[in-house]
C-alpha cells in the first residue's frame, strides 16, 4: 500500500502498527544493527525497533497532537536530528519483522518514517548528492551516463547493448543496475551474466547508456515521489523492445520493478536471474558440469525476505554435480543482512563492513570455501569485509558460479 501525501505519510495500517507495538523487545536481539551496538556502543542506533517506534510516536504527538495544533509544536530540531541519526542507520533489512509477534511490517514502516523526515527536511546530506547524480547522469554515483556500458569491455564476447547490436529479436532485457554497471569490484557479475546468456543461447539485450537507475535508492531514502521520471524512461525503453522477460542480477532492482513497474508492463515477466536460471535448468537449456566446491549461500534481503525467492537460488546451486552445499544457521527469512541495505553506507561508511561479520562468521562455520550470493551489493560488501575480518572465504555471485560450472 502506498502512503498518501498527508502531513504524516503513513498508511492507516502503519498508524495502527505504531500503536500496536507491545514493547515486547523480541526484535531487540534479532536486529542486524543492534547486536553490533552491544559490542560497539559508539554506533549511533536506538536500542531496538521498539525504541524507533516509541520515539516516532512521541514525535508525532509533540508535532501533530492536540496541544501542538493549538499552541504549535515546541519540539526542538535537535531532538528530530538525533532521532534521524538512528533511523537512517537501519539497513531496512526487515529481519525484525520476521520475529515480531504482532506482525508489524517494520521495513515498510521504517521507510514511511523516513518519508516523514524527508518532508521535515531532516535527512543525510549525501542523499542530495545522490539526487544530483540521478538528475545529471541517471545513476547514483553521478558518473557519466555514457560510461554505463563500459563493463562490456571486459566481456569475452561483444555484449548486446541497445543501439550497438545487430540482434533484433529480444527474449529478455537484462537490466544491470547502477551498482553492477559502475562498481569496479562487481562489474564481473554483468560480464558473467551476459556470458552465461550467450552460452545458453538466450537472446538478451542490455539497455546500456539508455538504462537509468530504477529508483530504489530514492525509495529507501524516503523520496519515493521522485522516482516517476526514471520509471517512465525505463518502461518506455523496455516496451519498445517488446521482450517476454526483464531479468535482473540485482535483487533491489528486481524488487523495485515488481512493486513499482509491473502494472506498466502487462504480459512481461519480471524475473531475478536465479528464477530465470532455474527455469532454464528445468527446461534442460542449462546443464551444469561437475564442480567440486564446498559452498554456502547468503539470502540477499531484497531477494529472500523481501521478495520470497528462497528456493530457486538453492536449486540452481544444487543443480551443479559434485558441489557440496551447506546452509548457514540463519537463512531465508531469518538471514542476517550483509550490512549494505538502507542506503546506510551514505550515512556511516564503515558500518556495513562491520555488520557483514555476522554473515561471514556463519559462512565460515559451515566449512565452505566460497560464500555464494545473488546480489551485487552483498558481493561488494563481503569482498571488502573478508580481509577486514581476517577471513579466507571466496565470494562469488551465483551467475559466476554457474558460468564456472559450464566452462
Ligand atoms: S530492519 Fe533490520 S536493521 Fe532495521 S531495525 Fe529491523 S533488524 Fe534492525
Ligand atoms: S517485536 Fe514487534 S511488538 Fe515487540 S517490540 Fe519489536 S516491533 Fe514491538
Amino acid at each position: 500500500m502506498k502512503p498518501s501525501k498527508r502531513r504524516i505519510p503513513l498508511t492507516v495500517r502503519q498508524l495502527i502498527e505504531l500503536d500496536g507495538c507491545t514493547r515486547c523487545e523480541i526484535c531487540k536481539d534479532e536486529c542486524t544493527v543492534y547486536r553490533l551496538v552491544k559490542e560497539d556502543p559508539s554506533i549511533n542506533f536506538p536500542q531496538s525497533y521498539a525504541a524507533l517506534i516509541r520515539g516516532f510516536r512521541q514525535i508525532i504527538r509533540k508535532q501533530h497532537g492536540l496541544l501542538a495544533s493549538i499552541f504549535g509544536s515546541n519540539l526542538p530540531k535537535e531532538r528530530l536530528t538525533a532521532y534521524a541519526e538512528g533511523l537512517f542507520r537501519c539497513t531496512t533489512c526487515g529481519r525484525c519483522r520476521t520475529f515480531c509477534p504482532v506482525g508489524i511490517d517494520t521495513r515498510s514502516l521504517g521507510i514511511a518514517i523516513r518519508e516523514y523526515f524527508v518532508q521535515q527536511k531532516i535527512y543525510p546530506k549525501n542523499f542530495d548528492l545522490m539526487k544530483d547524480g540521478l538528475k545529471s547522469n541517471f545513476n547514483v554515483f553521478n558518473l557519466p551516463y555514457v560510461e554505463r556500458n563500459f563493463w562490456g569491455d571486459y566481456a569475452p564476447t561483444p555484449v548486446n547493448f541497445l543501439g550497438q547490436s545487430e540482434q533484433v529479436e529480444c527474449e529478455a532485457v537484462y537490466f544491470v543496475g547502477c551498482m553492477t554497471s559502475y562498481s569496479p569490484t562487481i562489474q564481473d557479475i554483468a560480464v558473467a551474466t551476459t556470458s552465461l546468456f550467450d552460452k545458453v543461447g538466450l537472446k538478451y539485450i542490455c539497455l546500456g547508456s539508455e538504462e537509468w537507475c530504477c529508483g530504489y535508492p530514492l525509495i529507501l531514502a524516503g523520496m519515493r515521489d521522485e522516482i516517476e521520471w526514471l520509471k517512465k524512461h525505463n518502461v518506455e525503453r523496455v516496451k519498445a523492445l517488446n521482450p517476454k522477460i526483464v531479468t535482473f542480477s540485482c535483487p533491489s532492482c528486481y524488487h523495485t520493478w515488481v512493486h513499482e513497474y509491473a502494472p506498466h508492463l502487462p504480459g512481461v515477466r519480471l524475473m531475478h536471474s536465479t528464477q530465470l536460471l532455474y527455469e532454464m535448468i528445468k527446461e534442460g537449456r542449462v546443464k551444469a558440469k561437475p564442480l567440486e566446491m564446498k559452498v554456502t549461500y547468503h539470502d540477499p534481503c531484497d531477494l529472500g525476505r523481501n521478495s520470497g525467492v528462497y528456493n530457486e537460488p538453492r536449486e540452481v546451486i544444487n543443480s551443479i554435480p559434485k558441489i557440496s552445499f551447506k546452509d548457514m544457521p540463519n537463512t531465508r527469512d531469518k538471514s542476517w543482512c550483509c550490512g549494505g541495505g538502507g542506503d546506510v553506507e551514505m550515512v556511516d561508511e564503515n558500518l556495513p563492513y562491520k555488520l557483514a561479520k555476522t554473515v561471514l562468521d556463519e559462512a565460515e562455520g559451515t566449512g565452505a570455501e566460497a560464500l555464494i550470493t545473488a546480489c551485487g551489493q552483498c558481493k561488494r560488501i563481503f569482498l571488502k569485509a573478508v580481509p577486514k575480518h581476517g577471513k579466507k572465504l571466496k565470494v562469488m555471485d551465483i551467475n559466476e558460479l554457474i558460468l564456472k560450472s559450464l566452462e
